[in-house]
């Protein structure tokens, strides 16, 4: 007799997006007239870039070509991709090996996937507000435990604040994986180096592994601020770094990105190298590869003049993010993030909840935001908005704000 996996039903989240769409057409079907501007969702909209889709083309011309055309390539990407990644690190004066680079089909599956190299009583630490695909992935893969009193009793939530500067605290008990987002989604912090310092100190002394995910890293305009967690000396042996082409590159629809297992990395029951191996067998047996034509565009991206078209398109959105961001300090909001992050994280008055201010923000200046309860407890009274939408929209969303609430 076949058995659903019943972890599913412990679910709770995936209710966010879908609620902002319910109440976003019910707002436009009785306000037909209203002019709605989306700073919600964090997809991108400028298009690819010169060299990307060029890039993209030439490889379609060799896959039209019976004498150049290739079908499947290697599970953990092509080597002319792994190498330029590899280059990529060494500007931040981090030395990666190409058998260490993981290409995949994007950081969502991987930050989801990675799960599975570890073992099945793992006890997971997230910080709250938190990227939900953690989450939900702990819940299905039956390492999250029972949903009871706004929480799953086996993960440990760690606050983020305007306390300790959405960065959070160690964890008082022992954990084994901890999930760090850095620049963060939803917050906008980015953390330092002393910081994460502390972290990679007591995942080594701990044994447990940080997963790092840094899809935002190219957001980062202060240099001081590490890029990658490798910047930190130790995390090979305790780190795994998950990235993406999506926010970076305007990749989101292209699909790509790639993961670092270091064969440094150990556990508590594995020697140097095993998980490495173990991720790498992982990725032969259930991905066939990301799309080749993707990663032509990879490589484009990392080409000298790739990574200079890349720049402008995150100089676009981080204008955004910072015309967003003063706006609302000159409207007397409390505002973190869009420094070094494509999000701004709104503080809002005392007593008003995310869902209230969405309701409001959607009825007198009919723009559409992101609640920040919607990613966890700790981001109830704060609300997100996204720099990736389009400058003039942005800049008249900010107006309508600015002249239409009232803190
Ligand atoms: N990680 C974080 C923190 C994100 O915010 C997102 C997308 O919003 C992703 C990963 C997903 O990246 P990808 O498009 O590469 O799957």
């Amino acid at each position: 007799m076949a058995k659903i996996n019943t972890n599913y039903r412990k679910l709770q989240a995936g209710y966010l997006f879908p609620e902002i769409a319910r109440r976003t057409a019910k707002f436009q079907a009785e306000n037909p007239e209203a002019d709605i501007i989306r700073l919600g969702i964090g997809d991108t909209t400028l298009p690819l870039t010169e060299s990307v889709t060029s890039g993209m083309k030439a490889f379609i011309d060799k896959l039209s070509d019976k004498n150049t055309y290739s079908g499947y390539g290697a599970e953990q990407g092509s080597q002319e991709l792994r190498e330029a990644l590899a280059n990529h690190y060494q500007k931040y004066g981090v030395d990666i090996e190409t058998s260490e680079i993981f290409v995949s089909d994007g950081a969502k599956t991987d930050s989801s996937n990675i799960q599975s190299i570890f073992a099945d009583d793992s006890v997971i630490a997230v910080q709250d507000p938190v990227y939900p695909v953690y989450v939900d992935s702990a819940v299905i893969g039956g390492l999250a435990g029972d949903y009871a009193d706004d929480s799953y009793d086996r993960l440990v939530y760690m606050e983020c604040n305007e306390d300790n500067g959405f960065f959070p605290e160690l964890p008082k008990e022992k954990v084994d994986i901890i999930y760090l987002c850095s620049p963060n989604n939803p917050t906008g912090a980015v953390a330092t180096r002393e910081q994460l310092k502390t972290f990679v100190d007591y995942a080594a002394a701990n044994k447990a592994v940080i997963i790092f995910d840094a899809a935002y890293a190219a957001f980062i305009k202060d240099s001081s601020l590490p890029r990658s967690i490798y910047e930190i000396e130790g995390a090979k042996t305790c780190a795994i770094e998950i990235n993406s082409f999506s926010k970076w590159a305007g990749f989101t629809g292209v699909r790509l990105g790639w993961t670092i297992v270091p064969k440094a990395l150990i556990t508590e029951n594995s020697e140097a190298g095993e998980l490495n191996q173990v991720w790498n067998r992982r990725q032969s047996t259930m991905f066939n590869g990301a799309s080749n034509i993707a990663q032509a565009g990879g490589v484009a991206v990392l080409s000298g003049q790739g990574q200079a078209e890349s720049q402008e398109l995150i100089d676009y959105y981080m204008n955004n993010a910072a015309v967003i961001k003063q706006g609302l300090v000159e409207a007397g909001y409390r505002v973190y993030g869009g420094d070094n992050a494509p999000y701004v994280w709104l503080r809002l008055p005392d007593g008003k909840t995310s869902w209230d201010f969405f309701d409001e923000l959607l009825q007198k200046a009919n723009i559409v935001g992101t609640p920040g309860s919607g990613f966890g407890n700790g981001g109830e009274g704060y609300f997100r908005l996204s720099a990736f939408g389009d400058a003039e929209r942005t800049k008249e969303a900010i107006e309508r704000i600015k002249n239409r609430l009232k803190v």
